[in-house]
């Protein structure tokens, strides 16, 4: 990295005290773009670093509410709008324990390159709760998506900041928090939000975006070394939205997800991942991934295991980690890389740490990052903000084909990107950079603001 990019890093990293994963987030990026500020000296002179690492704007906010036992609880709300140059905020909300400002800028940072690559006209953003939706009623988690709605729907509109789903917030939650932003403006907006039931203004194929674009994406990929999922072993770590829809995918191209996971524990099923009783238990009953195994004599399950470590038991083509940040590290990868693993595809944001990415990359693994890799989540969402604009509703065959059209366009501008810059492959590079020069073209053009 250059001096001029190291003391503009070192700045971010200053201002951002205490936010270790937002640093992490930042130090991918800069690392990326050297050839770029080197080859377009207009990004700096214009301050383009400095203002793309400064959120538009932070919100913080309290959201009191009561529990089933009538005691009033407290948790803390965030929105962060990152970047709007190229359309309205877009990025989810996530509700768990683990949320913090830093959680939420992170992922706030790494979603406007996302939505660049996508192609459509969408800004970066993120939100979330340390609220864990975990354990609690139906009921509260209606009063608790309630109290949030009613501070943050004074910052969102459809041409303004359109919220989505993430960890710990699906379809339940999306319906409870529109409601409530239908309910105090009085208006039936659906633009709003995305991630909404289908009958009611939501987008076929949404549910299953990201986990069947991170396959279509790997698909791609795969085709780049002349394989493919037929006859493939797979890992999918996570047992929630994103790893479901991936396993399917899996399925559908011939493959064998023989492993899936949760925060307690893994499941190894060497004949296949049941699609049917997973889906029973997680999103039907809300179950552990433990009551999988109970129920089906072919599986295992390990609490507190690792899913990487079964690389070095059995043979395992391509790894899709699904779950949450970090969750991969530099001896699960050297687990991977041992192993004879072909790819590893991050369904979820951040997962790899850059030490597992470092031993990847060495070892000629192929390697697709969550910022292109995930991007069929909020390109489908962008799709669903098309319907309700038009009021129409398209079938599922056309939702998926466009998926399909928008990541297969993903990955050729990162691959193209990275051989451009003289970095064949790094789909690190070739996201990073192709991100980067569609958002900061767009900032240049609107000036200084
Ligand atoms: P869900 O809440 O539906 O599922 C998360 C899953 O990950 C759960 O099975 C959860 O288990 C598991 N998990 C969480 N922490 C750990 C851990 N430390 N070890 C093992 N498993 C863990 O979330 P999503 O599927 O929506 O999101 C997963 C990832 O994908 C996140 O990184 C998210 O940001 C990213 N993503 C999601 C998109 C979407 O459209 N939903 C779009 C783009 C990215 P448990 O139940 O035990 O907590």
């Amino acid at each position: 990295m250059t001096s001029v990019l190291s003391s503009l890093l070192d700045d971010v990293l200053r201002r951002n005290a205490g936010e270790p994963e937002f640093h992490q987030a930042a130090r991918e990026v800069f690392g990326s773009l050297e050839p770029v500020i080197a080859a377009h000296p207009r990004y700096a002179e214009a301050a383009v670093l400095e203002r793309l690492t400064e959120p538009e704007r932070q919100l913080i906010f309290r959201v009191p509410w009561t529990d089933d036992s009538g005691r009033v609880r407290v948790n803390r709300g965030f929105r962060v709008e990152f970047n709007s140059a190229l359309g309205p905020y877009k990025g989810g909300l996530r509700f768990h324990p683990s949320v913090t400002l830093g959680t939420v800028k992170f992922l706030g940072f790494e979603q406007i390159f996302k939505n660049a690559l996508t192609g459509l006209p969408i800004g970066g953003g993120k939100g979330g709760s340390d609220f864990d939706p975990k354990g609690k009623s139906d009921a509260e988690v209606m009063r608790f998506c309630q109290s949030f709605m009613t501070e943050l729907y004074r910052h969102l509109g459809e041409h303004t900041d359109v919220p989505a789903g993430d960890i710990g917030v699906g379809g339940r939650e999306i319906g409870y928090l529109f409601g409530q932003y239908k309910r105090i403006t009085n208006r039936y907006e659906s633009g709003v939000l995305t991630g909404k039931g289908v009958g009611w203004g939501g987008s076929l194929v949404r549910t299953e975006a990201t986990g069947y674009g991170a396959v279509f994406f790997a698909q791609r990929m795969l085709a780049t070394r002349g394989r493919d999922f037929d006859g493939a072993r797979v890992l999918v770590s996570g047992s929630g939205n994103v790893a479901i829809y991936a396993i399917e995918k899996v399925h559908q191209f011939g493959g064998t997800v023989v492993a899936c996971s949760d925060s307690s524990g893994v499941v190894y099923d060497p004949e296949g991942i049941d699609l049917e009783l997973l889906r029973q238990i997680k999103e039907v009953e809300r179950g552990r991934l433990s009551a999988y195994a109970e129920r089906r004599p072919s599986a295992d399950y390990r609490a507190g295991g690792d899913i990487w470590a079964l690389a070095s038991e059995t043979r395992i083509d391509v790894a899709i980690p699904c779950a949450t940040q970090n969750e991969l590290d530099a001896a699960a990868a050297a687990t991977l890389a041992a192993g004879g693993v072909a790819a590893v595809v991050e369904g979820a944001n951040m997962p790899c740490t850059p030490e597992a990415v470092a031993v990847l990359v060495q070892s000629g693994i192929l390697f697709a990052p969550g910022k292109a890799a995930n991007a069929g989540g909020v390109a489908t969402s962008a799709l669903e903000m098309q319907q309700n604009a038009s009021r129409d509703a398209w079938t599922f065959e056309y939702a998926e084909q466009r998926l399909a059209e928008i990541m297969n366009s993903i990955h050729d501008s990162c691959a193209a990107t990275a051989e451009e810059y003289g970095a064949p492959g790094d789909y690190v590079l070739g996201a990073n950079i192709a991100g980067f020069v569609r958002v900061a073209d767009a900032m240049l053009a609107l000036g200084v603001i």
